[in-house]
């Protein structure tokens, strides 16, 4: 199980904040039990810089003795399940919102072509799933928008990672 950890929006934060203020990364309670006390559990390593100058990254886990579970705290910066940062999705995104053809956001962005596919339908097959959760957290978006002009939206006024961080926290499986 992840927990995300807001407002870590770069890799060097990251970094920094875990040596000089390990503890923010201590989970209140167990998400699994609601447990109060979870205990540090060392760390697992991410490649997830793909300047590969940071790599590998460290990731803290963190132990429940209540349940007997591992849960790891990621950066905001950092999507659960892939390598790229959501930073690099976002420019991806951005891109073929503006109305770019994939071709032209592959040589833009030098992402793989089958990547930036995958992410562009998985976007494209959870739209109202996504829309539903964040309308619900910023009615601002408005229930009348469709999907470039929601994501635009949504876009101008924070990052890809915060709208996907707040649907992780719901509960929805993010790309
Ligand atoms: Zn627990």
């Amino acid at each position: 199980m992840a927990i995300i950890l807001p407002n870590i929006l770069s890799l060097l934060q990251h970094i920094g904040a875990l040596r000089k203020e390990p503890e923010s990364y201590r989970p209140k309670s167990c998400p699994g039990c609601r447990h109060a006390t979870v205990w540090c559990h060392g760390c697992y390593t991410r490649k997830a810089d793909e300047s590969n100058t940071l790599n590998p990254v460290p990731i803290p886990r963190f132990y429940c003795p209540e349940c007997d579970s591992t849960c790891s705290v990621l950066p905001e910066c950092i999507p659960p399940r892939s390598w790229y940062l959501w930073k690099v999705r976002q420019i991806v995104f951005l891109l073929l919102l503006a109305g770019n053809s994939v071709g032209r956001t592959v040589a833009e962005s030098g992402v793989r072509r089958q990547t930036v596919q995958r992410w562009w339908r998985r976007f494209q097959d959870c739209y109202s799933d996504y829309s539903f959760h964040l309308r619900n957290h910023f009615p601002w978006l408005g229930r009348q928008t469709e999907f470039t002009e929601f994501w635009a939206k949504c876009l101008a006024s924070m990052p890809l990672s915060t709208a996907m961080r707040l649907l992780h926290e719901e509960g929805r499986s993010v790309p």
